[in-house]
């Protein structure tokens, strides 16, 4: 039986406690209950799953969702249960009894949703089990598994349309955060789409403020941020090494940050420890190798900090896109300096990958590199990566809000130039600087560099100083590493315009990474007074202690946006509570009394 729009509303506001839908979601939907093959395209925390869970609500039959990661199949089906939606999975954790009873809820039509890893759908006995239910949808997540295009292929994607053979009157759903048109093409056809309907949301995440900064002190400049911006709140750092991890983490638990490290190395059981941890600690900080990543639901993540320079444009936009889930005001931090873009660039010439995979690379870690060298908007430059139009300005990234200047570098570009061509061309940045500012070390004295005309010249600026202008002329092309294993720097042809005066060097403004734009707080979408930040803290109190009572985190008691919400309504009683964002009937019923209570203490005190 077909649904009309307005029950599909209905459903969303009595299950979920949401007023409308975001991005395509609406749109999505309409076209999986019209019966017809759908690919989903949406950015990370855009709002997948409800694509798929309300029109299992709203289909006659069982929907079967395929996702790659077991783990998260329970925390799914918690969560689905805390909105009034019964779901099940189906995987290799379960024992023959669970299994029996998962199996039980589906054929009685208790269960609508069912979970299942891609190699256990296609088992013969599960294939035979599916047969005899009703199913109305296949949600396929993380499609872009499916091709090896993408980044994270898996073969058992790759037998997905089988299913098509046995099932050829049931819609496909793709789901994916991956973008790019290859990615694409590929999943329609590996899964066999028929003539799908493609919906490709916004890559935009409004709510992310971005801001990138020059390495000075890391730690001071990452605890800084912390507690000008997070005090207590959930984050995530990456760092490109394990040992990193590790001394970060300890670091920040030395200054008294609730902090854990995450990486490959560590054993299974600190790991799943730590991970356990990250779902149900409100104020976690993880700090982590980019091992830590897919499978991390968790929707109120506050920052995402990183020390080190990702490797692509698309990995820091998936990094980043891990904070702010649940659309409330969110960081992405990220420091870089010198170091990284000679790290980077010498792990990728000294791989043994054949020449045009290197070139690739080597693109993608430019284009990384513009973005941090960027003196416009950074979400207009993210935005037009991936290929989509957007305001020049967004008001909400460090240099929208701090615009930095730039300066004449010309003189100073001739006095680096000069001295990288004096000394040979073999000579890597801190040997150069040495000679720039005179030092008296007993290597320049040894090569007699203490004799050449550029000694000297540079005083009057400092190591970082000139480090920076290294940097950046290294991302511009005006110099290049010509040994890898002694980094020496080198000259290109960019140079010479600047060395005869026949053009001008123009430099982003150096001025102080530890600046104002730490201490401005994200801008919040509610803002609390006095007695609001105390009720919110009351609240948030009542949640942890619900959440610890039931055994699941807290977020998927309510959410930050409802505690919020909660404050700024006050409702008083269960008809406004259900006015609050993220506040459906199962939730009012769970919880409403308790939250209303609190609330009422509040306003009587
Ligand atoms: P992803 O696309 O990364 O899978 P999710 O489905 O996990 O994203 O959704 C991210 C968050 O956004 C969740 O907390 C979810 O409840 C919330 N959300 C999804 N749709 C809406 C909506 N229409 N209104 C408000 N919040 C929503
Ligand atoms: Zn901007």
């Amino acid at each position: 039986m077909q649904k009309s729009k307005s029950d599909i509303h209905e459903l969303l506001k009595s299950h979920f406690g949401y007023d409308g839908f975001r991005l395509n979601q609406q749109a999505i939907i309409e076209s999986i209950m019209s019966g017809q093959d759908t690919l989903a395209i949406m950015p990370t925390g855009g709002g997948k799953s409800i694509c798929y869970q309300l029109p299992a609500l709203a289909l006659d039959g069982v929907t079967v969702v395929i996702s790659p990661l077991i783990s998260l199949m329970q925390d799914q089906v918690t969560g689905l249960s805390e909105n009034g939606i019964e779901a099940v999975y189906l995987n290799s954790s379960l024992n023959f009894d669970e299994r029996k009873q998962a199996q039980e809820k589906l054929e009685s039509g208790q269960a609508k949703i069912v979970y299942m890893a891609p190699e256990g759908v296609l088992n013969p006995n599960q294939v035979s089990f599916l047969r005899e239910l009703d199913v109305a949808l296949f949600a396929i997540d993380e499609a872009h598994c499916v091709s090896q295009w993408g980044h994270e292929f898996r073969q058992d994607y790759r037998r997905l349309f089988e299913l098509r053979e046995v099932f050829p009157k049931v819609p496909f759903l793709a789901l994916t955060a991956t973008a790019d048109e290859k990615t694409r093409d590929d999943i329609c056809a590996q899964l066999r789409l028929n003539k799908p309907n493609i919906f490709i949301s916004s890559f935009d995440r409004a709510n992310i403020r971005y801001s990138i900064q020059e390495r000075e002190s890391e730690i001071v400049q990452l605890e800084q941020f912390i507690r000008a911006n997070h005090q207590d709140q959930c984050g995530i750092v990456y760092c490109l090494s394990r040992k990193k991890v590790e001394k970060v983490a300890t670091e920040l638990q030395r200054l008294g940050f609730n902090a854990v490290p995450y990486h490959a190395g560590l054993p299974k059981r600190t790991r799943e420890r730590n991970q356990r941890r990250f779902d149900v600690e409100e104020n976690l900080i993880v700090v982590a190798t980019i091992a830590f990543g897919m499978g991390i639901d968790r929707p109120d993540v506050r920052f995402v900090a990183h020390l080190d320079l990702p490797k692509s444009i698309e990995g820091y936009y998936q990094e980043t896109g891990r904070a702010g889930r649940d659309g409330e005001a969110s960081q992405a931090w990220m420091i870089y300096g010198l170091a990284d873009v000679v790290k980077l660039s010498q792990m990728l010439e000294q791989t043994d990958a054949d020449p045009k995979y290197k070139k690739h690379a080597r693109e993608k870690l430019n284009q990384m590199l513009g973005l941090c060298e960027s003196l416009t908007c950074r979400r207009h430059y993210l935005l037009d990566y991936f290929g989509e139009d957007s305001p020049k300005e967004c008001g909400n990234c460090d240099a929208c809000l701090e615009p930095q200047d730039q300066w004449d570098a010309t003189k100073e570009g001739q006095m680096l130039f000069s001295a990288i061509y004096r000394t040979g061309q073999s000579f890597g940045a801190g040997h150069v600087i040495d000679v720039l500012r005179g030092s008296k070390s007993a290597k320049i004295k040894e090569r007699r560099h203490d004799q050449l005309s550029v000694y000297g010249i540079g005083q009057s600026l400092s190591k970082t100083d000139w480090n920076r202008i290294i940097r950046q002329c290294l991302t511009l092309g005006y110099i290049r590493i010509t040994d890898w294993d002694y980094r020496s720097l080198g000259l290109t042809e960019l140079c010479r315009p600047i060395l005869r005066g026949e053009d001008t060097l123009m430099l982003k403004k150096m001025k102080s990474s530890m600046k104002a734009i730490n201490r401005k707080k994200a801008p919040s979408t509610v803002h609390l007074d006095h007695g609001e930040d105390d009720l919110f803290a009351r609240l948030r109190a009542l949640r942890l202690e619900l959440a610890k009572e039931k055994g699941i985190p807290p977020y998927m008691i309510f959410s930050d946006k409802s505690l919020h919400d909660m404050c700024a309504i006050k409702p008083e009683n269960s008809d406004q509570m259900l006015m609050v964002h993220g506040v459906g009937q199962s939730k009012l019923d769970a919880y409403g009394s308790k939250f209303l209570d609190e609330i009422k203490q509040g306003a009587s005190s």
